[in-house]
């Protein structure tokens, strides 16, 4: 049975390329019936924080993996192996697979003119035992080649003589990464370790182990790298690389999880925006591509908004709810009103690409007065701009109040000022809801009634 594991080191927030890498998991988990392991990897006691944990679960879950799917299995957490990875490096000293070197960088830089070496085999045969500072290192092979098969880079030999001895154990006896996640994988029977190509150079040394640990080694696929518009790395100093933050700036999950899927691998048609049980059908890793995956916020937001206008009227209005209320909603809860909401969700849903822009389509009907957008006002407020609003506000005191008839009225002031509608209507629209663009400025009049709209159609005409 296939049997992946999700591997986070919690030790920031959740990258979007850790999302990218769970989904492709639970994608390969899923449609073979295997199973996803979520393995917290909470070794680096400095660097981790309980806070990131529940940052990541909820995370996962967010993008619909989570523990309630008969799929998923976990999540455990490295630091309660630690007794097992230290008898795996036991277990390969006992076998003369593995010896103790108190060898300094320094010397080893003596040794060898250089930094960037590797470790030159000092201490193989000088048979140390264990003490205090003396690190543990793996005996590589000195012949043969280590054939790494990779489902997305294909098979690469590695020579054995080109890896040096590496170090399992560090000086104070604690197991180093590398051995700690292979002895996980082996324990918790993974079949295919998927994961980001920054681990392409572990690879080979971790299936040494594997196979010095006496177990069949996993089937490895590494994911290629996420950039940036720039090529460079996504990096969470320089990017937006949360996908807590995508999520709280509006961006569906949805959306989300569409995209996420398509960074490095497409579906083979045109058609990109699928549900995701279809994208989990077509899904396969051995065409996941190798070369760098561009991170393409224009086209995320894209993606967004046609999930947006996808969603029923009911939903729409529920994903939108938190928008609505504080500390997003620029008005006072009491003058928050469902009803009036109800009525121009219709127009503002066709016009979202991120849920939420939806306040500053909606505030003017909850903000007793909405602040006028200095750009807007400059563009609108031409010569004869307070004209056209003095005569719209004297013939809309008694015009029949329906879109329509508002709309008739703006055409009517329009020709006597020798102005189209778009430019008669312009101050208008930035007197009533502050901005030059918005909703159907019409049906938002409606909506916004008669005594506000006069209200407002005054003040800016002054
Ligand atoms: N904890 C490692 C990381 O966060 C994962 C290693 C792996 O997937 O094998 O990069």
């Amino acid at each position: 049975p296939v049997r992946v594991r999700f591997a986070p080191s919690p030790t920031g927030m959740f990258h979007v390329g850790g999302a990218r890498s769970a989904l492709y998991n639970w994608a390969v988990a899923r449609q073979s019936g295997g199973t996803f392991v979520l393995r917290i990897e909470d070794t680096d006691a400095a660097r981790n924080k309980p806070e990131w944990i529940d940052g990541i679960i909820s995370a996962l879950a967010a993008i619909g993996i989570h523990g309630e799917d008969p799929a998923f299995e976990g999540p455990y957490f490295q630091s309660q192996n630690a007794a097992r990875h230290s008898e795996a490096a036991q277990q390969l000293y006992a076998a003369g697979r593995a010896y103790y070197c108190d060898c300094t960088r320094e010397q080893l830089k003596e040794r060898t003119g250089s930094e960037h070496l590797g470790y030159d085999g000092f201490c193989r045969e000088r048979g140390l035992a264990f003490e205090e500072g003396r690190a543990l290192r793996f005996r590589t092979p000195d012949e043969g080649e280590t054939v790494v098969v990779d489902l997305v880079r294909g098979e690469t030999g590695f020579p054995n003589n080109a890896i040096e001895d590496f170090v399992i154990a560090r000086g104070n006896g604690s197991p180093v990464f590398l051995i700690a996640n292979v002895v996980d994988d082996l324990d918790e029977r993974i079949t295919q370790v998927i994961r980001g190509d920054e681990h392409l150079s572990n690879t080979p040394k971790q299936q040494l182990l594997w196979e010095a640990l006496g177990a069949e080694p996993p089937v490895w696929a590494h994911l290629p790298v996420i950039v940036n518009e720039k090529r460079q790395k996504l990096s969470k100093r320089r990017d937006k690389v949360a996908l807590e933050d995508y999520l709280a700036e509006g961006f569906l999950p949805d959306a989300m999880v569409n995209y996420l899927m398509l960074l490095g691998w497409g579906p083979g048609d045109d058609q990109e925006i699928l549900p995701y049980e279809e994208l989990e059908r077509r899904f396969r890793i051995e065409d996941v591509g190798t070369s760098p995956a561009f991170f393409d916020v224009k086209k995320l937001t894209a993606f967004n908004g046609e999930y947006i206008r996808a969603l029923a009227p009911e939903e729409f209005a529920k994903a939108c709810a938190p928008w609505l209320a504080a500390p997003y909603a620029p008005w006072q809860p009491e003058t928050f009103d469902a009803g009036v909401f109800e009525k121009v969700a219709p127009l503002a849903q066709t016009r979202l690409a991120l849920l939420s822009e939806i306040t500053s389509y909606v505030d003017f009907l909850f903000l007793d007065e909405p602040a006028w957008d200095e750009t807007s006002w400059h563009k609108a407020m031409k010569a004869g701009a307070a004209d056209v609003l003095r005569d719209t506000r004297a013939e809309l005191a008694t015009a029949e109040w329906v879109a329509d008839e508002v709309k008739a009225v703006l055409v009517a002031v329009g020709e006597k000022h020798g102005l189209k509608l778009g430019k008669a209507q312009a101050p208008v629209r930035v007197a009533v809801t502050g901005r030059t663009v918005g909703l159907p400025l019409f049906e938002s009049m409606e909506v916004l009634g008669r005594g506000r709209v006069l209200t407002r159609l005054d003040a800016a005409s002054q």
